[in-house]
């Protein structure tokens, strides 16, 4: 049973189990696994998730001798801290280190915005996607990330305000899987992730406010809707398929639209009524004309959707450039007229690097695809 709840990264870490990425039905298992009840797992899930808790001593309603025990096989271990930046305008980001023989290195960034708190998490060591436009697909791609390093970042986000306060004000009240990575190319760990964020023994988010992003991988979005039901944005950047072959490479595999069907699909077995994020990253020249916005209207006309125009981050050697604010003004009208509502990403944390796209960490690229880039543009 340990086992089935331990991945590779977390064994070569020694034989602890780390508690802290356990969904709350794995975590009911193990304790299971190792003759404890249930109501015992869903304590020590408050303490992890609710108070901050990272040793079972301080888990005062937990008997003397489980706790004994608990600390003997297993742990609970959050990714380690490389750095903690913090943007003129609040916004906050971290570098963290996860397990791994090559100091690897992923990005989380907390966005402040009024009463609200918007944590962005990244499920992967880079991403094997290769999208034209972003540095994270650019620098190649190394392993994915244990659940323990996904929720991990939503537990250190809140902990860097202090001592966890379950009856003060939430210090992330959204979560979205947009930081490094492309979260359906890491299945289970993601899901086992969110159902954390989502569960009111842990984080009690609500499924509206857990976002899930993805390039199109369309497959899996038929597979989310029979596991879970947040909320789901989908990056498309072009209005046809010639284009997006090009900025978003897996669109050769599934098409623009394959991608909309499965979107109709994710809705309609979502209990409640919702819309698709559409996410549109604005470069100039390419994707950004008036006729792209009249095209991306027909294209959406039957889909329960919003629109979120994202300027293009630009990063060296990019190749691409960010459009004037009258042309994300001009494409934001095209589709405002025809009854959308579409809003503008505005950058934020710009003066520590957390904008959409400039998240690159620092790994070992398996890949070598980062090598061939620099080659490539060096020529
Ligand atoms: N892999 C997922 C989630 C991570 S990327 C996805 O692609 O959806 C999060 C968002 O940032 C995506 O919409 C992505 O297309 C966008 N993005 C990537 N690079 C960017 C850049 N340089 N400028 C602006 N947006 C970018
Ligand atoms: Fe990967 Fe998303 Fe970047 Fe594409 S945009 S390379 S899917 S992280």
């Amino acid at each position: 049973m340990i086992d089935t709840v331990k991945t590779e990264n977390e064994k070569n870490q020694g034989d602890k189990v780390n508690l802290l990425g356990l969904s709350p039905q794995k975590l009911i298992e193990f304790f299971d696994s190792i003759g404890e009840k249930k109501f015992r797992a869903t304590q020590v899930l408050k303490w992890i998730h609710q108070k901050g808790a990272d040793n079972f001593e301080d888990m005062t309603d937990v008997s003397k001798a489980l706790r004994t025990k608990l600390t003997q096989i297993c742990e609970i271990r959050a990714p380690e801290v490389v750095s903690q930046n913090i943007s003129s305008d609040g916004t906050r980001k971290w570098v963290i280190r996860t397990d791994g023989n090559n100091n690897d290195c992923v990005e989380t960034v907390l966005i402040p915005d009024g009463d609200r708190a918007t944590l962005c998490v990244s499920s992967q060591v880079g991403c094997t996607l290769d999208c034209s436009f972003c540095s994270t697909g650019k620098q190649g791609f190394n392993r994915n990330l244990t659940p323990a390093e996904i929720i991990g970042q939503v537990w250190l986000a809140i902990k860097s305000f202090g001592p966890f306060d379950p009856n003060g004000p939430r210090r992330v009240t959204n979560v979205v899987m947009m930081g490094m990575g492309e979260p359906l190319m890491n299945f289970e760990p993601v899901v086992d992730a969110m159902t954390l964020m989502m569960d009111d023994n842990a984080y009690g988010m609500s499924k509206r406010r857990v976002t899930l992003s993805t390039s199109g991988v369309v497959p899996k979005i038929y597979e989310l809707a029979t596991r879970t039901d947040v909320s789901l944005a989908i990056s498309l950047h072009a209005p046809d398929n010639a284009l997006r072959d090009v900025l978003v490479p897996i669109n050769k595999k599934y098409p623009i639209a394959e991608l909309l069907d499965a979107c109709q699909h994710y809705l309609s077995s979502l209990p409640d009524k919702r819309h698709i994020t559409i996410e549109y990253t604005l470069i100039a020249g390419v994707n950004d004309s008036e006729d792209q916005a009249r095209d991306l209207v027909t294209l959406l006309s039957d889909l329960e959707c919003k629109v979120n125009l994202i300027p293009f981050n630009p990063f060296p050697n990019s190749g691409y450039d960010k459009p004037s604010n009258n042309q994300v003004r001009r494409f934001q009208k095209v589709l405002a007229d025809k009854g959308y509502t579409v809003t503008v990403r505005t950058t934020r944390g710009d003066d520590i690097d957390a904008a959409c796209g400039q998240l690159v960490g620092d790994f070992h690229d398996r890949t070598r695809r980062s090598q061939k880039y620099i080659d490539v543009k060096t020529l």
